[in-house]
């Protein structure tokens, strides 16, 4: 999926800041300078990038949280905000009478875009025609002609304006397009509602087709103007954008091939060059391969923000959860460690969820540390010990001594497991007792049991 660079290294931004013990002045440097450096290597504009990274940080800096969010969500959100204000003002192209005018350079898709333009339409009821202005390239009008056919709806087009036509011959070229889109519009506005012009490009912009474009403008007076670009268009988005712009108003752009490879931010930084923003996307060769563009949405995939919110979230329990654990730590460093400590520092530990997840959300601690299979059976394993401890009795918690062969018998049948892991259970808790007592007299080790209750770093103690 394109983007999918500039997703990742913003979603570990965001990870950052999720992560961070508080918001400062030095943080939000740092993820300044991170977004940057992900923009610019996602083709995004140099000045679109600055402009949008010095938003985040004022806005960072100076803007105070709303009641009863946290810092952290705060800045999540204003990252969130701005890179969705960059993508425009999301529009519904009307389902009414109009006519489209397709524009950009050659290959960028604009005549396969034709097609999915008016199954668009037709899906929603409309009448359609697709005129062939592009009087450069025979195999334009043999395409064009296929996907009105493909589609189902009108199609003018007048192969013998291509004798004779070259590229460099602009002033023809444009008279010719605009006659046949003169005469295109007469014959099919009785019985379309929505014509749709296709025009040619070039390799390269340049004054003629600029030229050409006007003449056509002049007689399609087309109601929207898109510009199709190119996903892989890098940072010549934005001279190209502005060159269309002037020569015929853009009112949306349309980005194609978002299924491929692209980094794809260069076209995005189209939107804020005509300020027309993304109306469709194109996601395949095929008439269907086409998306209603929502912003809002887009960046919300891009930045996975359903695992942020999720991980702002399990921080914040996290918090909550650091009074129980500096009472058990309390306990422990007393000497003391019951059943009930342990089970209090495993559910620490499994509160946050299943630990793979744990562990993917934390920057570096993914699963390529630790296998899969060892997270699912320690997971397992404290899920056991959890329901095991739930058929104990307070006084076998706080005293594991007493815990016998009759009461392990008791227990095996009350918590519905083997009587060999009840046995198991409590050899862990003595391996446990063990390592807290020398823990108990040894201050480094003591400062490390303190990290461990802090988060992951306790599966060592777990295992
Ligand atoms: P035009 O010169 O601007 O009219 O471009 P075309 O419509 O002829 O498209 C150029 C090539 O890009 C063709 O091979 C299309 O099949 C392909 N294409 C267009 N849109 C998409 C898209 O969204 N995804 C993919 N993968 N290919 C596309
Ligand atoms: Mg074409």
């Amino acid at each position: 999926m394109v983007l999918e660079g500039l997703g990742d290294s913003l979603r570990s931004t965001l990870k950052k800041i999720a992560n961070a013990r508080a918001i400062d002045a030095t943080l939000v440097k740092e993820i300044v300078r991170d977004i940057q450096r992900a923009l610019l290597q996602a083709d995004v504009n140099v000045k679109l990038a600055l402009q949008l990274t010095k938003r985040i940080e004022e806005r960072a800096l100076t803007e105070k949280p709303p009641a009863g969010m946290a810092s952290r969500e705060h800045v999540v959100r204003i990252v969130y905000e701005e890179l969705v204000n960059v993508l425009g003002k999301p529009r519904d192209l009307p389902l009414k009478h109009q006519t489209i005018m397709m524009v950009g350079l050659y290959g960028q898709g604009k005549t396969t875009t034709c097609g999915k333009l008016a199954k668009h339409f037709q899906k929603k009821g409309l009448r359609v025609g697709l005129v062939a202005a592009d009087v450069h390239r025979p195999a334009a009008y043999e395409q064009l002609k296929t996907l009105a056919e493909q589609v189902g709806c009108h199609f003018h087009g007048e192969p013998s304006a291509y004798k004779g036509q070259s590229a460099t011959d602009a002033q023809v070229a444009g008279r010719v397009a605009a006659g046949i889109v003169a005469r295109a519009i007469a014959a099919l506005k009785p019985k379309t509602d929505v014509i749709i012009v296709d025009t040619a490009g070039r390799d390269k912009l340049e004054a003629g087709l600029i030229e050409e474009m006007k003449e056509i403008f002049a007689a399609a007076k087309p109601d929207e103007k898109f510009l199709v670009m190119d996903a892989q268009v890098g940072q010549q988005a934005g001279p190209q954008a502005q060159a269309f712009h002037d020569a015929v108003q853009v009112t949306g752009v349309i980005i194609t091939k978002l299924d491929g490879t692209a980094k794809g931010g260069g076209a995005l930084s189209a939107v804020s060059v005509t300020k027309a923003p993304v109306m469709f996307i194109g996601v395949g060769e095929k008439v269907d391969d086409f998306e209603k563009f929502d912003p809002a949405r887009f960046i919300s995939r891009l930045l996975g923000m359903g695992d942020i919110q999720t991980l702002l979230e399990k921080a914040q329990e996290v918090v909550g959860d650091e009074e129980k654990a500096e009472a058990t730590a309390k306990n422990i460093m007393s000497g003391r460690f019951t059943l009930l400590d342990m089970r209090d520092q495993m559910e620490m530990l499994s509160g946050m969820g299943p630990l793979s997840k744990v562990l993917d959300m934390i920057p570096g601690m993914g699963r390529a540390k630790i296998p899969k299979a060892q997270m699912e059976e320690t997971q397992k394993k404290l899920e056991k010990f959890k329901i095991i401890m739930s058929s104990m009795t307070r006084e076998e918690m706080e005293e594991p001594g007493v815990i016998k062969a009759s009461r392990i018998k008791r227990i095996s049948l009350g918590s519905g497991v083997d009587p060999h892991e009840v046995k198991e259970l409590l050899k862990y808790y003595e391996t446990s007792r063990k390592t807290m007592k020398g823990l108990a007299s040894n201050k480094k080790m003591q400062r490390r049991l303190m990290k461990q209750f802090e988060g992951a770093e306790g599966l060592e103690g777990i295992r």
